[in-house]
């Protein structure tokens, strides 16, 4: 069956992983969370201490990106995605609340967001694959054959990060949290390079009142209906 590739994309927190996920697992594609290797850099800039409160050494950052190794190994047990930076497993690390609100700063960089979306375009040469961003359906793919935009509240996002981070036994302030949801927000919306945008032939999907399983649903005919179709 021919391939395809789907673009997700939207604002923080908004389940847009969960939902790429689900369906790569569900019609066997390969899944790539774009948003990880953002988090990937910035936990290397910051254990550089290569913030100085909201300045960045661009300059110290840019000589080390070539030798910055971003990848995905499938953890046995979980059969999910895991995210190695330079061979090491910082999956648990990037989720911090430290790397949340660094992260954005770090990717309004244009040779970061280059860097990453070469390697981006190189992961999904092959077609079949779901990306989850925010300027996958924009910039990294324009042509991908399915892209979906996903919004939903910024409370409910950052209820839903709240819950997750506590599930994991992570330490978490929904008041935190929130405000991080709404910076993200704007610093994705308002920067130079590739901001956070629907993409013209994006569909929307505002989910703040569906259940995970309704999603998944949705996304699923969604597939299959663009498959039908091209
Ligand atoms: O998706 P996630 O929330 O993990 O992404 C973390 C951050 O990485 C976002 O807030 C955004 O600043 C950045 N990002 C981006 N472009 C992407 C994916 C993520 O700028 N394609």
């Amino acid at each position: 069956m021919k391939k395809i590739i789907i673009a997700i994309d939207g604002h923080s927190s908004c389940g847009k992983s969960t939902m790429a996920k689900d369906l790569a697992r569900e019609v066997g594609y390969i899944y790539v969370d774009s948003g990880a290797m953002y988090r990937a850099v910035t936990l290397w800039a910051l254990r550089q201490n290569y913030f100085n409160g909201n300045e960045i050494n661009t300059e110290a950052l840019e000589k080390d990106m070539p030798g910055i190794s971003i990848t995905f190994r499938l953890n046995d047990e979980t059969r999910l995605p895991e995210t190695y930076l330079n061979d090491e497993n910082v999956e648990k690390e990037i989720r911090s609340l430290e790397v949340s609100s660094h992260v954005s700063p770090i990717a309004t960089l244009p040779f970061v967001r280059e860097a990453l979306t070469r390697w981006q375009q190189q992961l999904g040469a092959e077609k079949g694959i779901v990306m989850d961003g925010r300027d996958i359906g924009t910039a990294v793919f324009p042509e991908a054959e399915l892209k979906i935009f996903v919004t939903a509240s910024a409370e409910v996002r950052a209820q839903r990060r709240y819950d997750e981070l506590k599930a994991k036994g992570m330490e978490a302030s929904y008041e935190d949290i929130l405000q991080n949801v709404k910076e993200r927000d704007y610093i994705d919306s308002h920067r130079a390079m590739n901001p956070l945008r629907q993409a013209d032939d994006a569909i929307v999907l505002d989910n703040s009142e569906l259940t995970i399983a309704e999603q998944k649903q949705w996304l699923l005919d969604k597939f299959h209906a663009t498959i039908q179709h091209s």
